[in-house]
């Protein structure tokens, strides 16, 4: 009942963004160690967007031995078809189609009545279903779609087949409090949502994603669609990293069990930014450089006595050896000691003061201290 379903887009949602673009080998080094991250579903590609985009999701869909690999169609029976040739040589697949359900949307976008684009979702659902037993819809711009509609769309899909539903923030508008209220609502007014799992979609235009999906799982959600480093569409999608570990830290909060191993959170985020060459801001939630890393005097006085002082996770928990004490023109004696006793040096107390001047002095003109910048000043 907890359990929360991971289904990772980096492959598709995150791949279409600009600077992520990523060949073949590349694609399967990334589903590879998705897999090993253990992520439920892979979100391999859109097939029918390109011949390469097939040929990587069919081959992501032989060579993935864990998860269920999924590809994304609109509500076309090209699309579905093509998706449905992919995915043939998965051992576990399931079929992604979509159709916008906002006002916005439909007029101006698909050029489409409210009773043909209900008619589309159960044909497209129905078709898909042939080909697997696993199919999710995603209602496209869910956010910004009028509740009565909303609805109506979710039964209609459900009712062809869907068993999951997937409602995006296609455009990063949500708030938390009014997404979790979509959630209920559905659980309260579609007679047969219990047939389906709910799932969360969110981008972060408002730096809102994990929020936002952290109140979709509270309001009933049991999927999340997120992205390694949150990488995806123009601000990004939820970062999964981020979503995993809040679930982690604050359990008694988030009461939900995932099948990620933290420990290789980092080997991902590592292993994303390589391939892509887009590298993670320092001060990124989880996977940044300094996520773990402390400059200043007082909180390295307190890391030094006590991790818990100002750490809330263990670097440990994903993957890093260990917190990194930098040293610079804010940190204080005892980290500047123990630094120095780490490189081979036991000075006094009177030479530990000098050596401390001077660093402090070097500290205010450089900003970053090395190891050899600390040697050259005992020596
Ligand atoms: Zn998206």
């Amino acid at each position: 009942m907890d359990r929360v379903i991971i289904f990772d887009t980096t492959l598709r949602d995150g791949e279409q963004s600009p600077g992520c673009s990523m060949n073949h080998e590349e694609k399967l080094r990334m589903a590879a160690m998705l897999d090993e991250l253990g992520v439920d579903v892979i979100e391999a590609g859109f097939p029918i967007a390109s011949p390469g985009d097939f040929h990587s999701v069919q081959e992501i869909a032989k060579t993935v031995k864990n998860a269920t690999i999924a590809g994304l169609c609109r509500a076309k029976k090209g699309d579905i078809q093509s998706a449905a040739d992919a995915l043939a040589p998965a051992k576990s697949r399931r079929i992604h189609t979509f159709l916008s359900t906002s006002p916005l949307h439909m007029k101006h976008k698909l050029n489409m009545e409210p009773g043909a684009v209900l008619e589309a979702i159960a044909e497209s659902v129905a078709f898909a279903r042939q080909f697997t037993d696993d199919v999710e819809w995603s209602a496209e711009d869910g956010s910004r779609t009028e509740d009565d509609f909303l609805c109506r769309a979710v039964e209609t899909a459900i009712a062809a087949g869907a068993n999951t539903i997937n409602i995006p923030d296609t455009v990063g508008y949500a708030l938390p409090e009014d997404y979790a209220r979509r959630f209920r609502m559905l659980k309260e007014r579609v007679p047969n949502i219990d047939k389906a799992i709910l799932s969360v979609h969110c981008h972060n235009d408002l730096g809102l994603a994990v929020a936002n999906s952290l109140a979709g799982l509270l309001a009933g959600a049991r999927q999340v669609e997120c992205t390694i480093n949150g990488i995806g569409e123009r601000a990004g999608n939820a970062a999964m990293e981020e979503i995993v570990m809040a679930i982690r830290t604050r359990n008694a909060d988030l009461p939900f069990t995932t099948n990620i191993d933290t420990t290789k959170i980092t080997k991902a985020s590592q292993t994303l930014s390589a391939i892509t060459g887009f590298t993670v801001q320092p001060n990124k939630a989880i996977v940044g450089a300094n996520a773990f890393a402390h400059e200043s005097g007082i909180h390295q006085d307190g890391m030094l006595k006590n991790a818990q002082t100002y750490e809330i996770m263990t670097p440990e928990s994903v993957g890093l050896e260990r917190s990194a004490l930098v040293l610079g023109k804010h940190s204080g004696r005892h980290a500047f000691r123990k630094k120095l006793e780490d490189l081979g040096h036991t000075l006094g107390e009177n030479a530990l003061e000098d050596a401390f001047l001077r660093f402090k002095k070097l500290a205010d003109e450089k900003k970053n201290i090395s190891d050899d910048d600390l040697l050259r000043l005992v020596s």
